[in-house]
């Protein structure tokens, strides 16, 4: 019965909120008694079908649906499926018709319901219901329905047809009672208001599932990347929930069943291949991905580790292999990928555990070319950086077992495999920082020196080092110090070297010496411990350990200079040595010993009191490599003498090295031979060194050496008499009467030997009257108290003594009342002469007899000395 034929509407129907455009139509349809055919020719939409205006709504149609009931474009526009396009439905680009949605397969034409919803609203729904995500009903927190209770169809609850039913709410498929293919057929009927629906608990799991997704769906347009990311990763989740609990439900944390139970108890339907995609599926699968993919819930992980078994026991993949595993989430986007890897890490081998970075706090899958880990090889040297190894090379006491230089050549290939090309495997990174023997390498990580240790921070460390230094770089680039730097292309300052012995006291050593100065040099340029080179001796590599540990810090800022000097040669402007930041590992904890909790003062402090490495070792709590590589790394060493390295241990007091360092340096040696014209051997003797040392330093600065003696022709100033006169009987030094007649030493020696003086074997004594012409030689007493800078001084203090009272009142007289000062000063002149010479016990005080004849040889020293004082002032 038709009422209505058309023309303008009798009658306003205002959308509800939400509501779907069928609905909307079907419902302003029925309330004119007509069909929704009727009522789109009634708008001029003649020949328009509704299914796809349901879809998306053309310019024509919306500008008639507009004109015709004043509803704005842009609200008939949110009623249809094309805000959803993309999200949770994919309409056909070209014509008006849904395809497969990103989710759930869910056909076309379904609508689910809720069945207390239709009997409110007459019958009319919300465009909600066409979506496959949609599974209960917010207001009256209840299951939605997918089929009719009578025919067990999609019920199309929505049309309003010629033959369909007057009222709203009830199914309008086709009976199935009757011969279909009749006309006059009748619809089913069934009033969908009064389908049984199942409840569900206001605190339950399902609803703020289905309020999740619902505010997912009516995000803005540029919250719908991360929107659809969330929904892929929820049915990514939810499929295998699904096919889950038909094979592992036995072994399912708690939640699932609680899942379960709220949504009727009873298991999900699943096809062969697929699983089920009615609404209680759908509940079921979308509420569990909710709990495993938001934290919260107390069995977010362990739910989640659940999904992963499910997932691995429909596979034929072996267990081990991590990256398979993780990459069947790859549909879903990074994140629940990035999440298994980091679930599955454990199970995985060091290899993967690297290349997928699963252990570290950011896994990741691996997307980078070979450039860029020949890139990232740049960065590294050969052997894992000394403060890196410190941390990660476990404390171990047994000996046997460390083969740190293999380990540490292991982890620098290992940092080659974050994030890289399955091609560059460990096997064939090795050759890009020149490690050859790679089975020992690996052998060391994972066998010999991680036997007994957890390799997670080891695996998370590397992975961290690796991304970290292709994102910021780093300082130096070791291939080119590879290419750049061996045994025959590193350069030594070997005079510098021996300069720097001559003013420590070192023998500079022979070849053995000068290829162990090299191979450090190649160590701190290449940060590699090299091979001995060829025709080395079999105690050379040993050596090479222990001047790790005994090279003296002055040796060490020697060699850090050379290695400076030769990348400048090389025209390379970088730092020497560097390593990477603590900041760019988080989350480890190492079994080795961190650089920077060690304080250099107290770790030098304790090498001067250990003599060997391993008693350091022990005292540190680590192995004797970590002190190795701590004193690489803080260019410190232990002073304790050892001859594994040659005499190298420096024997002078710091006084006396500070003595030679300012006699050697250049200007002050130029100046001590050139303009005071003092010999080789004086100066020799003043720096406590060989003049052989001199010779070859006056040699290096290029200072011309003054000709031999023996070649200086005789002269009438330097005779027997007057040597004899001033060296034996003035007892004046042989340095200090070479300077005078501007001869060397060396060649007065010779003379005096000539001439059968007698040679004094040491010249280092003081004498503080040689310079005084004295009438007589002085007495054996006289030479042996004058051999001291203040020995004037004494002897005008004693020969005052005698006449006073006592020493007090001498004291008091002479010597502003300081008697103990005066007693010892008065002690030291009768110790050097070897008898007493105030006699204490008599009053006045008088001179013993022998102190008598001292002390008149002391008043004619006296009086020619005050006679010459302006020279020797
Ligand atoms: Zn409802
Ligand atoms: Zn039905």
């Amino acid at each position: 019965m038709m009422t209505w034929r058309g023309g303008s509407l009798p009658i306003s129907l205002m959308p509800l909120p939400g509501e779907a455009l069928q609905s909307w139509i079907g419902a302003y349809a029925r309330r004119l008694h007509a069909t929704n055919s009727a009522f789109l020719d009634a708008i001029g939409l003649a020949g328009a079908r509704m299914t796809q205006m349901a879809v998306r709504l053309t310019a024509a149609e919306a500008d008639a649906l507009h004109r015709a009931t004043g509803v704005p474009q842009q609200a008939l526009r949110a009623m249809t499926l094309e805000p959803y396009d993309g999200l949770a439905v994919t309409i056909h680009p070209d014509r008006r018709r849904l395809m497969r949605p990103p989710a759930w397969r869910f056909s076309a034409a379904r609508t689910r319901y809720c069945p207390a919803c239709l009997a409110e609203n007459t019958g009319r729904g919300p465009v909600f219901w066409r979506l496959p995500w949609a599974f209960a009903c917010l207001t009256h927190r209840a299951l939605l329905l997918d089929f009719c209770p009578n025919c067990h169809r999609a019920p199309h609850p929505w049309t309003a047809r010629r033959l369909g039913p007057r009222v709203a709410g009830v199914c309008t498929r086709d009976s199935l009672a009757g011969p279909q293919d009749r006309p006059g057929r009748r619809p089913c009927g069934a009033d969908l208001s009064q389908a049984p629906a199942l409840k569900l608990p206001e605190a339950g799991l399902v609803l703020p599932a289905q309020q999740r997704i619902l505010s997912l769906l009516a995000g803005d347009a540029y919250a719908r990347p991360t929107a659809l990311a969330e929904l892929k990763q929820l049915y990514a989740l939810a499929w295998r929930v699904l096919r889950g609990l038909h094979t592992l439900a036995d072994q399912a944390p708690d939640v699932v069943r609680a899942a379960l139970i709220e949504c009727g108890g009873v298991l999900p339907h699943l096809t062969d291949k697929d699983v089920g995609h009615d609404a209680h599926n759908a509940a079921l699968g979308t509420t569990l991905a909710h709990v495993a993919l938001h934290p919260g819930h107390r069995d977010h992980d362990a739910l989640f580790d659940w999904i992963l078994e499910a997932d691995q026991s429909l596979q034929q993949t072996p267990r081990a292999n991590i990256g398979k595993r993780a990459g069947r989430w790859s549909w879903s986007g990074p994140a629940l990928v990035e999440r298994t890897l980091a679930r599955l890490d454990s199970q995985a081998t060091l290899h993967a555990r690297l290349r997928y970075a699963s252990a570290s706090p950011r896994p990741r899958w691996p997307t980078l070319q070979a450039d860029t880990i020949i890139q990232r090889a740049a960065f590294i040297p050969s052997m894992l950086w000394p403060g890196w190894t410190m941390r990660l090379l476990p404390r171990l006491k047994d000996r046997a077992k460390l083969r740190v230089g293999a380990f540490r050549r292991g982890c620098s290939s290992f940092l080659l495999l974050p994030g890289g090309p399955p091609e560059l495997n460990f096997e064939r990174v090795g050759p890009l920082l020149d490690n050859g023997q790679i089975h020992t390498d690996r052998d060391s990580v994972e066998r010999r020196l991680y036997c007994d240790t957890d390799l997670t921070p080891l695996a998370s460390t590397l992975a961290q080092l690796a991304y970290a230094l292709d994102a910021n770089g780093a300082p130096i680039d070791y291939a080119r110090r590879r290419a750049t730097f061996t045994y025959a292309s590193v350069s030594l300052d070997h005079s510098g070297y021996k300069r720097l012995c001559a003013q420590h006291g070192w023998r500079s050593g022979q070849g053995h010496r000068a290829a162990l100065l090299q191979w450090y040099l190649l160590m701190l340029l290449t940060g590699e411990i090299h091979p001995p080179p060829s025709g080395a001796n079999t105690r050379f590599a040993f050596n090479c350990t222990e001047f790790r540990f005994r090279a003296p810090p002055a040796l060490r800022a020697f060699l850090r200079q050379q290695a400076e000097d030769n990348l400048a040669r090389h025209s390379i402007d970088e730092p020497l040595t560097w390593e990477p930041p603590n900041s760019w590992v988080t989350g480890a904890t190492w079994p080795g010993i961190t650089p920077t909790s060690l304080a250099p003062g107290a770790v030098r402090d304790l090498l001067s009191t250990v003599t060997s490495v391993h008693e350091a070792g022990n005292a540190l709590g680590g192995s004797a490599e970590h002190i190795r590589l701590y004193c690489d790394l803080a260019d410190i060493s232990t002073t304790t003498p050892s001859n594994a390295i040659g005499n190298l241990s420096n024997q002078l007091t710091p006084e006396t090295v500070e003595v030679r360092q300012g006699i050697l340096a250049p200007e002050e040696l130029r100046d001590l031979y050139e303009n005071q014209r003092l010999e080789l051997t004086h100066i020799a003797q003043l720096a406590s060194c060989n003049p052989d040392t001199v010779r070859a330093l006056l040699a290096h600065d290029e200072v011309p050496l003054r000709p031999r003696p023996d070649r200086l022709s005789p002269r009438p100033d330097i005779t027997r008499a007057w040597l004899h006169r001033e060296y034996v009987e003035k007892r004046r030094t042989m340095a200090e009467l070479a300077r005078e007649r501007r001869v060397s030493h060396y060649h007065l020696t010779t003379l005096a030997r000539g001439w059968d003086l007698p040679i004094r074997s040491t010249e280092r004594r003081y004498n503080a009257i040689g310079h005084l012409d004295l009438p007589c030689t002085p007495s054996p007493a006289m030479q042996a108290v004058t051999a001291s800078p203040t020995a004037l001084d004494r002897l005008r203090t004693i020969v005052q003594i005698p006449g006073h009272t006592s020493l007090a009142a001498a004291a008091r007289a002479i010597y502003d009342g300081r008697d103990s000062a005066l007693r010892q000063r008065i002690t030291k002149v009768e110790k050097a002469a070897g008898f007493c010479i105030i006699d204490r016990s008599t009053r006045p005080l008088a001179p013993t007899p022998r102190g008598h004849d001292f002390l008149r040889e002391a008043a004619e020293v006296l009086r020619l000395a005050d006679q010459t004082r302006p020279k020797c002032q």
